[in-house]
């Protein structure tokens, strides 16, 4: 393992296969949640450190360095990337960790096992997807094929740095385009060390990019950029909307977004397994410090199960109380800076003042000194109009809502801006596939929360985002299809 004491990342630029400066020279401070230690001087890159990249971007996808290698090979590569990923697992873990804060052991089971999954994946399916022939009359042949967009910019977040990188370049690349990828001001380092491995793997110069820096100062240009083809964004739905509002009026890019949450996890009283049911709701929530989009921030519990459903979820907090994301039994870790801190204080104080009935946590705490960590926070009695039953919180906070009957449950659920995941726990067959039906959701789980597989699709209805990430349809966002007509003079 490495030493952890005085880490000192590479934070310059990735662009044509050369770690470089911003070209202004500036850089920003990268500073630990963990400790609030410096751990990097990371290139503030702007506009033209975007137009480098992409120009290096259109040279490597013109010149066919990559789209036009065999497939078998394009495969090897990906696979071999993958492989890299898993022998430099510690070294990654470690820097997600110290990065944005969360536990290192689910940094190295989860997110670097999952990102080298996926990759893996992907690389897997280059040479088992064929096209399509339509079935036209006899003397035509359409053929549909798929071809690569181009260039394509990706715009990740903080949460998951690694793995949400991983969702966008894995299918992009394995697509044949070639990749900007723009990761979070507040935990850039995992991406630029994924295209240092994608490079020794043996994707060609150009053709994985990574330019960190500012939303305004680095994404919007490359969400404006003429040059660029397509844009997938992950994160906030605010700033999702705008990456719309500059596809539209820049170049007509292809543009999809994975946006924020407030999912609803509705709990009847006849569920099949009750501790299994709390395990779920508990864990699921309180799990990457609360900063995950799917998290189940509303839980709507069945009166007449309510209080022996709350005695179980106050009785697991003491081993979600936050603690040094090092050590190795932490379940929960620091939030990433301290603005999510306040953020996250911020949505707390507002449930007090709204009326909802704080049941425990509530509080900053320091267990490692210069962090920024929160206890795990549960409030009852919250009601759907409340802010923190409206808005995304990104925090480790519980907001526990009651309700009526299946129809009113339905009705609270679905009354949300978002659309990104639900679940239902009951032993009722009707009840469970009625309820499924009903919840606008993208993904909905029945008697359990944490079903997830690069098989299957990631994305959500209404301000959940346009797309989805995740199993074959996400070639559908890095791929054009085209249509060519052959006309069949048959001689027989
Ligand atoms: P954010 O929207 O603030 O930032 C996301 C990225 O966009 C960052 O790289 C940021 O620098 C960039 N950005 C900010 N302003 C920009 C601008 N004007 N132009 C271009 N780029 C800009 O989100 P965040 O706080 O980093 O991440 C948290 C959000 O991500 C939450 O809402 C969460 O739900 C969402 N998220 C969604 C999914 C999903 O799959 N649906 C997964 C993870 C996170």
């Amino acid at each position: 393992m490495t030493d952890t004491s005085s880490p000192n990342f590479d934070g310059r630029a990735l662009i044509n296969g050369q770690r470089v400066a911003a070209q202004d020279g500036q850089t920003f401070d990268d500073r630990s949640p963990v400790d609030g230690r410096l751990i990097a001087q990371v290139a503030r890159c702007g506009a033209a450190d975007i137009d480098a990249a992409v120009a290096a971007a259109r040279a490597a996808f013109e010149g066919r360095r990559w789209a036009g290698q065999p497939p078998a090979q394009r495969k090897r590569v990906l696979i071999k990337l993958a492989e890299l990923l898993l022998a430099h697992r510690d070294e990654l873990a470690l820097t997600e960790c110290l990065d944005m804060g969360k536990p290192l052991r689910f940094a190295r089971s989860v997110d670097v096992a999952a990102a080298a999954n996926c990759i893996r994946w992907y690389g897997e399916a280059i040479d088992k997807v064929y096209d399509e022939i339509a079935p036209t009359a006899a003397d035509s042949l359409a053929l549909i094929t798929r071809e690569p967009l181009g260039v394509v910019g990706v715009i990740v977040p903080w949460n998951y740095p690694l793995l949400m990188a991983a969702w966008k370049i894995a299918p992009a690349l394995a697509a044949g385009n070639s990749v900007v990828l723009k990761p979070s001001e507040k935990s850039p380092l995992t991406a630029l060390r994924l295209a240092d491995l994608a490079l020794e793997a043996g994707i060609p110069p150009g053709v994985f990019n990574v330019v960190p820096g500012y939303g305004p100062e680095a994404g919007s240009p490359l969400a404006l950029h003429l040059d660029v083809d397509g844009i997938a964004f992950t994160g906030s739905t605010r700033v999702g909307k705008q990456i719309h509002v500059m596809a539209g009026q820049s170049n007509l890019k292809r543009a999809w977004t994975e946006l924020g949450g407030k999912s609803p996890n509705i709990v009847f009283a006849d569920c099949p397994d009750l501790d299994r049911a709390v395990d779920a709701a508990v864990g699921s929530i309180f799990f990457n410090q609360g900063e995950s989009c799917n998290a189940p921030s509303r839980l709507f519990v069945e009166e007449s199960i309510k209080d022996a459903f709350l005695d179980k979820a106050l009785a697991m907090l003491p081993k979600y109380q936050p603690a040094d994301p090092l050590a190795p039994g932490t379940l929960m870790g620091a939030l990433v800076d301290p603005t999510q801190l306040d953020t996250v204080l911020g949505y707390i104080e507002s449930g007090r003042e709204q009326g909802a009935r704080l049941l425990a946590g509530g509080s900053a705490v320091e267990p490692v000194a210069g962090g920024c960590y929160v206890q795990p926070t549960i409030f009852d009695r919250v009601t759907n109009e409340m802010r923190i039953a409206r808005e995304e919180i990104f925090g480790p906070v519980l907001s526990v809502l009651s309700f009526r009957d299946a129809a009113d449950a339905v009705r609270q659920a679905n009354d949300s801006p978002y659309g990104l995941q639900a679940a239902v726990w009951t032993r009722d067959l009707n009840k469970a596939h009625g309820v499924a039906r009903a919840l606008r959701a993208g993904t909905v789980h029945v008697n359990q929360y944490d079903g997830d597989d690069i098989t299957v699709p990631f994305g959500g209805f209404r301000q959940s985002g346009i797309g989805r990430d995740k199993s074959l349809h996400a070639f559908d966002k890095y791929t054009e299809l085209k249509t060519t007509w052959i006309r069949i003079d048959s001689p027989v």
